[in-house]
């Protein structure tokens, strides 16, 4: 038996132990971390829509339909009205013929690698794709192959080399970490090329980019026929939480007949699918959260520039900046607490060796005062480390 304790202070003094903070309020630009009003740079509700009037009220209606639990999976008797209709909303909005809905972007990521793939297939993922897109890769029992960050060459050779029967390409279109966008229409061609499946995760593109929030695919102008499946989480910009995959009509049936990951799980409540179709509806009509948050973008972008920090390629919400020691970024974290800032330092493994990083990412409820006091801030962490 491995001495749990040993490993755990090996953990702390590498600097990579991860602990949790209790929050105690709504999330927010401002929230409450045991009892303390700090100023929010680490939550992916993009849009502020997490403690949205309207999408609380469609929850709570949504309790008083259905009451709190669905009572058992979509194959059986959970799958309501609210869940059905959620679907078909999203599938119009994505341009879609079908979409699946799934309690996680965990568990649709699974569900998808490995309904499609099994042994003596292959997938080929991004080398810095989120985890649950390398997860279900793994559980799915297919030879998983990383190709070098948004490298369509990389990726190209190895297509071409694989003679495994079922290829599968799997990508964040933003990726979580770097904020940076995949260049979906090329990678559509060299899957299109070699006849394999692509999908994209477009946990942090849907609601965020593209005039009408429909996410990538819109930024990019590549049209969903190019992209056989297109997964996006609720609980980033949508403000609420679970996942869904969109796709043609076989490809859903398919995945309602092979997702272990969606026959062998209770359904998400009914009403939080309600809450999710409010949230849908303010993301289709107010493009001003979208404006309001690339002007932010900008700003901050502009100001760290001046500063001289070192930014990354990203026009996304999420905007890292990289000092590759972890114990350093654990510093500049603290650092940033004691003035009231919650910025969250990001280490290894969730991103690769050397590039530990500070990830701050925007609201579009944030103030353009709030951005210059994390300017500030900055500016007198930098120039003293
Ligand atoms: C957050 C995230 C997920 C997981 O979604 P959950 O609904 O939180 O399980 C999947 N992919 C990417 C790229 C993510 O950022």
């Amino acid at each position: 038996m491995k001495d749990l304790a040993t490993e755990l202070q090996q953990r702390k003094s590498e600097g990579l132990y991860r602990s949790r903070r209790i929050t105690e309020s709504a999330q927010s630009t401002e929230i409450i971390i045991d009892g303390k009003k700090l100023l929010n740079f680490c939550s992916n509700d993009y849009l502020a829509l997490a403690n949205h009037p309207d999408i609380k009220q469609a929850m709570k209606k949504g309790l008083d339909q259905y009451g709190t639990g669905s009572g058992s999976a979509h194959l059986i008797s959970g799958h309501s009205r609210a869940h059905h209709a959620l679907e078909e909303e999203l599938a119009d909005f994505t341009g879609y013929p079908r979409a699946l809905l799934f309690s996680t972007g965990y568990m649709a990521n699974s569900g998808i690698a490995q309904s499609l793939c099994g042994q003596g297939d292959g997938i080929f993922e991004d080398r810095l794709n989120h985890a649950s897109l390398l997860d279900g890769a793994l559980l799915s029992g297919a030879r998983l192959q990383r190709y070098g960050h948004l490298d369509i060459d990389d990726l190209n050779s190895k297509l071409a080399a694989s003679k495994k029967q079922e290829k599968l390409v799997m990508t964040d279109a933003v990726f979580s970490m770097d904020g940076d966008i995949a260049p979906v229409g090329e990678l559509a061609e060299t899957c299109h090329q070699h006849q394999a499946w692509l999908m994209i995760d477009d946990a942090h593109g849907f609601g965020t980019l593209g005039k009408q929030g429909r996410g990538t695919l819109e930024q990019l102008n590549v049209s969903p026929a190019e992209v056989p499946i297109y997964m996006a989480t609720l609980g980033k910009a949508a403000g609420t939480a679970g996942a869904f995959v969109a796709g043609s009509e076989d490809l859903i049936e398919y995945l309602i007949q092979h997702a272990r990951s969606y026959v062998y799980t209770t359904a998400m409540p009914p009403a939080l699918a309600e809450a999710s179709r409010a949230s849908l509806k303010i993301i289709q009509h107010e493009s001003w959260r979208r404006e309001q948050l690339q002007s932010l973008i900008k700003r901050f972008r502009s100001g760290a520039q001046q500063l001289g920090l070192q930014l990354m390629h990203s026009a996304t919400a999420i905007q890292p900046i990289v000092t590759g020691d972890s114990q350093q970024a654990i510093r500049v974290s603290e650092q940033l607490l004691d003035k009231n800032i919650l910025i969250s330092a990001i280490r290894p493994p969730t991103v690769p060796n050397g590039s530990a990083r500070l990830r701050i990412t925007l609201s579009a409820a944030h103030t353009e005062q709030q951005i210059d006091q994390l300017l500030n801030e900055l500016e007198k962490i930098f120039s003293t480390t």
